[in-house]
């Protein structure tokens, strides 16, 4: 394990293991197998790198996508690592070159498909060589139960039975309970041990409306999300075509993908998507699979996805770097009906069965008026705090109101008309409208005629949904989309039960998660800019995707620390030795241009910042309370907070005299010695004469953070 935590310093450049990533490894180097679970952006991948490094021979990663192959490589060989993939796409040239490589074990990692490993032409290549260890990465591939079922991983188990000795871990992030049985099963893990991590993002910030409006699309990404890279889903490849377009006209770089673009387009999109900044990718779920871009600041949906699974993995391509994400979502009537239609119009009964369940699922996260966080870990089967603080629901409740009547006119209106029409007809004889189809039908003599003229067509449009959503009305789609009644209506229809809706959004909740700047302050901002397009000089020297030369995360360091050695530079979150070697001293010059008083090296928070901003400018605390308008002891807080981190020095707040420091720190001591550690004995000790902030900034100087 020294040898592991040397790896992930000097090569890495990260200080310490995150979640279990140690006991993995530690299994590993162990000759043990693991299963792991763990969140987008969590650390997969350094769980089986690490250990492939120190094990002689060399780790192969099976990986189902083989289009990523190359940037992962890339980021591994910046690192100084040894590393190879082999896929179809390749001349038989480069094969043989990576063939004769792993069989005289010059790498540390190779990147196959599964189609390939199974080839009898790659087993005895393998046969041949020393292999560390075997990792299957987007194991859930191979669950019939998930998703993203591919037929090949199944064939996965011949590992154990060809290289028994050869340790295995498969690796997720999206497994419940009842996947997780079937990789165990079908890659023969009974002997491995399982990590499961939390499943949370905590940088995400989920929002979901019932609106379709490309208008609010457009307000989110202007306001939030103006120059940053994202993702928009769309179902069909004709919306995905015009929204596109249409974010184009507005000013965006917005790019379309789906399997329906040429080979080439599709590529050239995927490629800009990943070199360039601030580039939008409008794509159908063809998109997306083993992205390993960290800094997409945004995923929006536009259409329902069709199950909670698909909509986590799809959100979760965002923020993989932890900086603040959005999740973003506007579904409507049409996309329900819509899924609802696709599922039955599948052949296998069973199948249906689970996708109609899915669909279920997802669409009562949709319509919940409780914590969205909450309800995704539950469904995968985790506990967490009732309220998360970070998605719509939890920032502005949605309110709900008492719909037993109007459900049960909505209800009655169904049955009246014989179950044979769709929602548009019957919201019309709610509304008692005068038409040439309800005329002939008799419709305006039914009771229900007219009866729902106090709420609108949106409204009720809304309590249909609801209540398909909800399981009290279906849908048949041989008849048009007619609403039929389900045996849970009855007792609502009665009036036995009653049933609380969840009132319609009116506009989209106005926070999200805004600008990854925001970690920036304004004075940081023209130097973040210069690391940047220094960033992207060197990403197009070297061929890589801007993120393997340095992530986002690293360069808001480098603004917030302004390191003036190579020393400091090395200490910074994501350099390693081999990038400090090759671009430390470049950033290290840009870094240098832009000097800054020495209070704001430091990495304490937006508003101790703005607080130290104008004190440098006034030196007055009460002054900065009165600007700021903030109380005199929270500024004196953030005084204080600064003086313990070493930001700045007490004897720079003005307000002390050198004279008082002396009296107040043998106040402090005096007390404690007595067994009173708070300031109210300080400050009676002082004859109340001296503030509390002040007795704070002394004391902080005490517990210095160093
Ligand atoms: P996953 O495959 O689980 O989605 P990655 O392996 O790509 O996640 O890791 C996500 C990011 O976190 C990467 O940028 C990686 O370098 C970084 N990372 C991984 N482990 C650590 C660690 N122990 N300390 C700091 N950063 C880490
Ligand atoms: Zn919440």
């Amino acid at each position: 394990m020294k040898e592991a935590y040397q790896i992930l310093n000097k090569t890495f450049g990260y200080q310490d293991f995150r979640h279990q990533q140690a006991d993995i490894i530690q299994d590993i180097l162990n000759n043990k197998d693991a299963m792991v679970l763990m969140p987008t952006g969590g650390g997969k991948s350094l769980c089986y790198q690490i250990p492939a490094i120190i094990r002689p021979g060399v780790g192969i990663v099976v990986s189902p996508l083989i289009a990523l192959m190359q940037d992962q490589v890339d980021a591994l060989t910046q690192l100084g690592l040894s590393a190879g993939y082999l896929n179809s796409n390749q001349s038989n040239e480069t094969q043989r070159a990576i063939e004769q490589q792993l069989l005289s074990n010059e790498l540390d990692l190779l990147y196959i498909t599964p189609e390939r490993l199974m080839s009898n032409r790659m087993l005895s290549l393998l046969n041949q060589s020393s292999i560390s260890l075997f990792a299957i990465d987007e194991a859930h591939c191979v669950s019939q139960w998930g998703h993203d079922f591919r037929k090949e991983y199944q064939q996965l188990s011949i590992l154990h039975e060809r290289f028994p000795d050869i340790p295995r871990i498969a690796l997720t992030a999206t497994a419940d309970e009842r996947t997780r049985q079937e990789i165990i099963q079908q890659l023969d893990l009974h002997n491995a041990k399982t990590y499961i991590n939390s499943f949370d993002r905590p940088n995400i910030h989920y929002q979901i409306s019932d609106q379709t409006g490309k208008a609010d699309l457009l307000k989110f990404i202007k306001n939030s999300h103006s120059d940053d890279a994202g993702i928009i889903y769309c179902l069909s490849r004709k919306r995905v075509e015009e929204t596109a377009d249409w974010l184009t006209e507005q000013g965006f770089n917005a790019l379309p993908y789906h399997a329906g673009l040429n080979q080439h387009v599709r590529e050239q999109n995927q490629k800009r998507f990943l070199r360039e900044d601030g580039i939008i990718i409008v794509a159908t779920i063809a998109f997306g699979m083993g992205i390993d871009k960290p800094d997409v600041r945004f995923v929006a949906h536009l259409n329902l996805p069709k199950s909670i699974e698909a909509y986590y993995q799809e959100t979760g391509r965002a923020g993989r770097d932890g900086l603040p994400a959005d999740a973003w979502m506007a579904y409507g009537l049409k996309d329900m009906m819509l899924l609802k239609q696709m599922i039955q119009g599948g052949d296998n009964e069973m199948q249906q069965r689970v996708s109609h369940s899915k669909l279920d699922s997802l669409m009562a996260l949709c319509e919940t008026t409780s914590c969205r966080r909450y309800h995704l870990l539950e469904y995968f089967g985790e506990d967490s705090k009732e309220k998360c603080g970070n998605c719509d629901t939890c920032i502005s409740p949605p309110e709900s109101w008492d719909a037993t009547e109007a459900s049960r006119k909505a209800l009655s209106c169904i049955y009246r008309s014989g179950q044979r029409f769709g929602i548009g007809y019957l919201t019309d004889i709610l509304l008692g409208k005068v038409n040439d189809r309800i005329t002939k039908n008799a419709h305006d003599q039914i009771t229900t005629y007219g009866i729902g003229k106090d709420l609108s067509v949106n409204e009720w449009k809304g309590i249909y949904r609801q209540l398909i959503a909800m399981g009290y009305i279906n849908i048949n789609f041989e008849q048009y989309g007619a609403l039929y009644l389900t045996d849970k209506a009855r007792p609502l229809l009665r009036g036995e039960i009653e049933l609380k809706l969840r009132k319609q959004s009116k506009k989209s909740a106005k926070k999200s998660a805004g600008k990854q700047k925001s970690a920036l302050r304004d004075v940081d901002e023209e130097l973040f800019e210069a690391l940047r397009q220094c960033r992207l000089d060197l990403s197009k020297d070297e061929g890589v995707p801007p993120y393997v030369i340095f992530h986002d995360k690293t360069l808001i360091e480098m603004t917030r620390k302004r390191p003036s050695s190579l020393i400091e530079m090395g200490k910074i979150a994501g350099i390693g030795e081999k990038k400090l070697d090759k671009f430390g001293q470049q950033f290290l010059t840009i870094v240098k241009q832009f000097d800054i008083h020495p209070w704001f090296k430091n990495e304490l928070s937006e508003t101790i910042n703005s607080t130290l901003e104008l004190y440098l400018k006034n030196l007055n605390a009460q002054d900065v309370a009165d600007t700021r308008e903030l109380s005199l002891s929270t500024i004196y807080n953030h005084l204080s907070t600064a003086i313990k981190h070493e930001v700045i020095k007490l004897e720079e707040i003005t307000e002390i005299k050198d004279t008082d420091i002396k009296q107040i720190e043998q106040a402090i001591e005096l007390c404690a010695e007595g067994g009173q550690e708070g300031s109210k004995a300080v400050f009676e000790f002082l004859n109340e004469e001296v503030e509390y902030g002040i007795i704070h900034c002394v004391r902080a100087r005490l517990d210095t953070i160093v």
